[in-house]
C-alpha cells in the first residue's frame, strides 16, 4: 500500500470536474430514505464559498428510536451470514468507492474544504480499508485452551449487537468506514451518525452500500443531527451495544461517560498535540518536509498534526528559515482547483479560534515569520519560533496550518518537551542516530511513534489511536475486530466434571 505522503504527491488531478448542485437528503433507516420524524433539515455549507451546498434531514430522539429498532430487527440475519457473504459486501463497496471517486472527491471538496490530495488520499485508504475489513472478517478467530483433558474449552467470538458510530468532518470518510466497515465485518449491525458539517459523506456512504447490495434492510442506519441530542439518545439506549467515536477530547469523555454509566463498551479517538522532534543530526531536507506535511495537510485540520515542533539548538535557525520558504511557498486558496494545497478551514468559528491562538502567542513573546493573517475561511500557513511553555499554544490543539517551534538544548529536553502535554496520540522523530531513535519510540508517550517521518500516517491494519487525552482503544485491523466482538468461554465436557456433591 502507499504512503499517506505518496498519494498527495502522485496523483494527477486532472479528474476534478466540479462541484455538485444543491441537493437535498434523507436519513437512511430501515433500508429506506426517509424524512426525519420531526421533519426538519439543516444547512451544509460550502466551507469555501460560504454557499448552501446541500441540505439535509435533521434527526432527533424519535429518528434514533427507529434507526435502532431497524438494527436490532437487522441483527440475527445480519450475524447468522457466513463471512464470505460478508466480505463480499464490503468488496463491493470497495469496488463502488473506486467507480464513484470522482463524485466522493467533488463532495469532499464542497463541505469538507478538501484539496484534491487529500480527497484521494482519503477515498484511496479508504478503497484499502474496506478490503482489509473484508479480508478480516474471514479472520475472526478464538482459541483452545488445553488445560483440563476431561473438557475441550475454547473462546468463540460473537458480534456485540449494534455499533453505534459516531464520527468528525476532517476525515468524514475514512473515520467514518473504520467504524461502518468493521463493525459489518464483525457480523454487528449500525447506527451510523456521521458530523453535521460533512453529513452528505455519510450518507454517500448509505448510497455506496445500497448498491453494493447484500445488507439486510436495518443492517446499516444513518441519521443526520446534532450529536449532543442524537448521540446521547443512541448511547443510552439498551439496543445500543457498543460505541466508536472519533473527535474532540471533550465530546469522548462525555461519550465515554455516558457510555460507561450504561455498561457500554467503546472506542473513543480524540485530539492530538502532536510533537514533531528535529535532531540536530536530521536530514534536514526530509525535517523539513517532514514538518510541512505534517503541519499543513488539510489546512492542519488533522488529529495527528504536528502540533508542536521541538528542534535542537544548533538547528532551529536553519530549520525555520527553511520551513518559512517552504510555508510561503504552498499555494493557498479554491481546494477545487488541483494545484491548491492550502484550502479554506471549515467555518467562521475555526478560523477565529485559529487566529486567536495565533495572536495571543505573538503577544506573549513568539516570533511570527509568516502567515498569521486570513481572508475570509483561507487562513495563510503560519510559522512561530520561540514557542515555550507558558503559551496556551504549546498545550492546545490548534486544528489550522500553523507551525509553532520550540528550541530545545538537547535530546533529553526534547523527549521532556515531548511528553510534557496532556495527549498522546502521534509522534515524529527526525535523526539519524538509531540509539536516539529508539530511545524516543519507546519514552515518547503515545500511540503512534514515527521514526524519520511526521506523525501523520495511517494504514488499515494497524492499532490506530493514542493515550492519554487522545483517547482510549484502538481502530484498524484485528485491534478494531477484539472490541467489536464479545469474547465467550466455551466448554464441552468429555467426562464426568466431578461435582463434589
Ligand atoms: P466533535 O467532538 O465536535 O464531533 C465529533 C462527532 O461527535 C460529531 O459527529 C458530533 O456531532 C458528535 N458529538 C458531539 N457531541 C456529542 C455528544 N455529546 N454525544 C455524542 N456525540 C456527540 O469533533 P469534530 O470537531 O467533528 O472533529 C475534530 C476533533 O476530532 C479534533 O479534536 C480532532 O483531533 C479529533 N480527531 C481525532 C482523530 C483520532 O483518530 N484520534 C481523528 C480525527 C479527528
Amino acid at each position: 500500500m502507499r504512503t499517506l505522503q505518496n498519494h498527495i504527491t502522485v496523483v494527477t488531478p486532472q479528474r476534478m470536474k466540479g462541484i455538485p448542485a444543491m441537493r437535498t437528503y434523507k436519513l437512511f433507516i430501515g433500508g429506506q430514505w426517509i424524512d426525519s420524524a420531526a421533519g426538519g433539515m439543516f444547512d451544509d455549507v460550502n466551507p469555501f464559498t460560504g454557499e448552501v451546498f446541500a441540505q439535509v434531514a435533521k434527526a432527533g430522539g424519535d429518528d434514533a428510536d427507529r434507526a435502532l429498532a431497524a438494527a436490532l430487527s437487522a441483527r440475527k440475519t445480519w450475524a447468522s451470514k457466513v463471512p464470505a457473504e460478508r466480505a463480499e459486501v464490503l468488496m463491493r463497496a470497495a469496488q463502488l468507492l473506486g467507480e464513484r471517486r470522482d463524485s466522493f472527491v467533488n463532495v469532499l471538496t464542497a463541505e469538507g474544504g478538501s484539496t484534491f490530495g487529500k480527497s484521494m488520499f482519503e477515498i484511496v485508504q479508504t478503497v484499502d480499508l474496506l478490503q482489509t475489513a473484508a479480508a478480516d472478517s474471514k479472520r475472526i478467530m478464538g482459541e483452545t485452551f488445553h488445560t483440563d483433558p476431561r473438557k475441550l474449552s475454547l473462546t468463540i467470538r460473537r458480534p456485540k449487537g449494534t455499533v453505534v458510530a459516531i464520527s468528525p468532518w476532517n476525515f468524514p470518510l475514512i473515520l467514518s468506514m473504520y467504524k461502518v466497515a468493521y463493525a459489518l465485518a464483525t457480523g454487528n449491525t449500525v447506527v451510523f451518525k456521521p458530523s453535521s458539517k460533512t453529513p452528505v459523506i455519510g450518507l454517500m456512504i448509505g448510497e455506496l452500500f445500497e448498491a453494493a447490495g447484500g445488507l439486510p434492510a436495518g443492517a446499516l442506519n444513518i441519521i443526520t443531527g446534532p450529536g449532543s441530542e442524537v448521540g446521547a439518545a443512541l448511547i443510552k439506549d439498551p439496543r445500543c451495544s457498543f460505541v466508536a467515536l472519533t473527535g474532540e477530547t471533550a465530546t469522548g469523555r462525555e461519550v465515554a461517560r455516558m457510555a460507561a454509566e450504561n455498561l457500554k463498551e467503546f472506542t473513543v479517538e480524540l485530539g492530538g498535540k502532536n510533537p514533531l522532534v528535529v535532531l540536530a543530526d536530521a536530514d534536514m531536507d526530509l525535517a523539513v518536509n517532514a514538518a510541512s506535511f505534517g503541519v499543513f495537510i488539510h489546512q492542519g485540520q488533522i488529529c495527528m498534526a504536528a502540533g508542536r515542533i521541538i528542534v535542537e539548538q544548533p538547528v532551529v535557525e536553519e530549520f525555520t528559515r527553511r520551513l518559512v520558504e517552504k510555508a510561503k511557498s504552498l499555494p493557498v486558496g479554491d481546494p477545487a482547483l488541483p494545484s491548491t494545497v492550502i484550502g479554506p478551514l471549515i467555518d467562521d468559528g475555526q478560523v477565529s479560534k485559529v487566529d486567536d491562538l495565533v495572536q495571543d502567542t505573538v503577544k506573549a513573546g513568539a516570533k511570527l515569520h509568516c502567515g498569521g493573517t486570513f481572508s475570509n475561511r483561507l487562513y495563510q500557513p503560519t510559522v512561530l519560533s520561540g514557542v515555550n511553555r507558558s503559551m496556551r499554544i504549546y498545550h492546545e490543539e490548534v486544528f489550522g496550518p500553523v507551525a509553532p517551534i520550540i528550541s530545545v538544548a538537547d535530546a533529553q529536553e526534547a523527549l521532556d518537551v515531548a511528553n510534557d502535554n496532556t495527549y498522546g496520540l502521534a509522534a515524529g522523530v527526525i535523526t539519524r542516530d538509531l540509539k536516539k531513535a529508539l530511545l524516543f519510540g519507546e519514552r515518547i508517550e503515545a500511540g503512534m511513534v514515527h521514526v524519520n517521518n511526521s506523525p501523520v500516517d495511517a494504514e488499515s491494519s494497524v492499532p490506530f489511536g493514542g493515550c492519554r487525552g487522545s483517547g482510549m482503544g484502538r481502530e484498524g485491523g484485528r485491534y478494531s475486530i477484539e472490541k467489536m466482538t464479545e469474547i465467550k468461554w466455551l466448554t464441552i465436557q468429555k467426562d464426568g466434571a466431578g461435582f463434589p456433591f
